[in-house]
C-alpha cells in the first residue's frame, strides 16, 4: 500500500519552511500550511506547477507560526483562496495583533494575510475527496491543530509530532503550561492508529509507534528540567534567523537577539542570564554544534 494517495502532494523544503500539503480533490483544492515568507515565491511556483491550471480554493493553517503561514499572502493575492485558521487565532489574524501572534516575539517575518473563517477541534473537512477530522494539539503551541483522515489512516501532525521529536514547547517559555498538553497530544495520537504521518517538518513517516516513543522520551527529558526546553528554544530561534539570513554581523547579534521578547522571557525565567549573556551563550552553542561558524566578523549559517 502506498504511503499517500496520488492526489495528496507534500512539498518538503528543509526546516525554514514547514511542509505544505496539497490536497487535489475532484471539485476543490486545499493547501495545508504555506511555508516561510522568504520561500513564498517558490511556494507559489510549486502550487502552480502541481495545479496545472486549476485554482487553489482554500488554505488551511495548522497554527500561526511564521514557517507555516508565510506563503498565505502571496497565495491569497494570486488565487483569492479562502483561508481557515485555528479558531482561537481568528481575531488575532483579522486585526493582525502583533502582540498575540508570535512574529514579533520571535523576530520572524510574516506578510499580513486575511482569515475567512475558523477551524475548531471537532470540525470535519473534505480534502482530497476524503473526510478529515480537526483535532486540538496544544503543547508546541496552544492553538495548534492536527488533521486526521481515519479512512486512510493519515495524520497531519504539524509540530506536535515529528519523526524525531516535536517543536519547541513555546508556552513554557512564558511560564504557561505546555509539557502536560504535549503529553496529552501524544496520547491522543497514540489512540488514532495512524498508518502514516505527514509532520510539519521532515519526511513523511510510517513507523508511528517508534516516533511516539522517541517523542515521549524527549518530553520526559525536557519536562524533567525546563531549563533544557529554554536552552533548546534559544538555539532553535537563533538557528532560524541564521537559516533566514545566512549571515549576520557578529557584533550586532547579541543586541538584536537579546531584544526579542521570547529570548528575554526565557533568559529571565530559566537561564539565569541577562538576554545579552543568553545571546553570547547561544552563539557559542551553535558554533560548537557546527550549526554556525564565525568568519571575518560574521556569524554564518553552517551544517
Ligand atoms: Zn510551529
Amino acid at each position: 500500500m502506498k504511503a499517500l494517495p496520488d492526489n495528496i502532494h507534500v512539498f518538503e523544503r528543509g526546516w525554514l519552511s514547514s511542509n505544505n500539503v496539497l490536497m487535489l480533490g475532484r471539485h476543490e483544492v486545499t493547501l495545508v500550511d504555506s511555508g516561510y515568507m522568504i520561500h513564498a515565491p517558490q511556494t507559489l511556483d510549486l502550487v502552480r506547477h502541481a495545479l496545472k491550471g486549476r485554482r487553489l480554493d482554500r488554505i488551511v493553517n495548522t497554527h500561526m507560526h511564521s514557517d507555516h503561514c508565510g506563503g498565505n499572502a502571496i497565495l491569497q493575492a494570486h488565487y483569492g483562496s479562502e483561508t481557515l485558521v485555528p479558531v482561537s487565532e481568528l481575531e488575532h489574524v483579522r486585526h493582525w495583533n502583533e502582540d498575540k501572534l508570535s512574529f514579533k516575539a520571535t523576530g520572524q517575518q510574516c506578510q499580513r494575510f486575511s482569515a475567512d473563517g475558523p477551524l475548531s477541534p471537532g470540525d470535519k473537512l473534505t480534502m482530497a475527496d476524503l473526510e478529515w477530522q480537526v483535532l486540538g494539539a496544544p503543547g508546541h503551541d496552544v492553538h495548534s491543530l492536527m488533521l486526521f483522515c481515519a479512512k486512510e489512516g493519515i495524520l497531519i501532525s504539524a509540530d506536535a509530532l515529528w519523526q524525531n521529536g516535536f517543536g519547541v514547547i513555546f508556552p513554557e517559555l512564558d511560564g504557561e503550561s505546555g509539557f502536560i498538553e504535549e503529553r496529552a497530544t501524544l496520547d491522543l495520537i497514540a489512540t488514532l492508529d495512524a498508518r502514516v504521518v505527514i509532520p510539519g517538518h521532515g519526511a513523511v513517516f510510517t513507523d508511528v509507534a517508534a516516533a511516539l516513543k522517541r517523542a515521549r522520551t524527549r518530553l520526559d527529558f525536557l519536562s524533567g528540567n525546563p531549563v533544557r526546553n529554554a536552552e533548546y528554544a534559544v538555539k532553535v530561534l537563533l538557528k532560524f534567523l541564521l537559516l533566514e539570513r545566512q549571515r549576520m554581523k557578529l557584533d550586532e547579534v547579541p543586541a538584536m537577539f537579546a531584544a526579542l521578547p521570547i529570548v528575554a522571557a526565557a533568559s529571565q525565567r530559566y537561564l539565569g542570564k541577562t538576554p545579552e549573556e543568553t545571546a553570547e551563550w547561544t552563539i557559542k552553542q551553535l558554533v560548537r554544534a557546527c550549526s554556525a561558524r564565525i568568519e571575518s566578523g560574521y556569524l554564518l549559517n553552517d551544517g
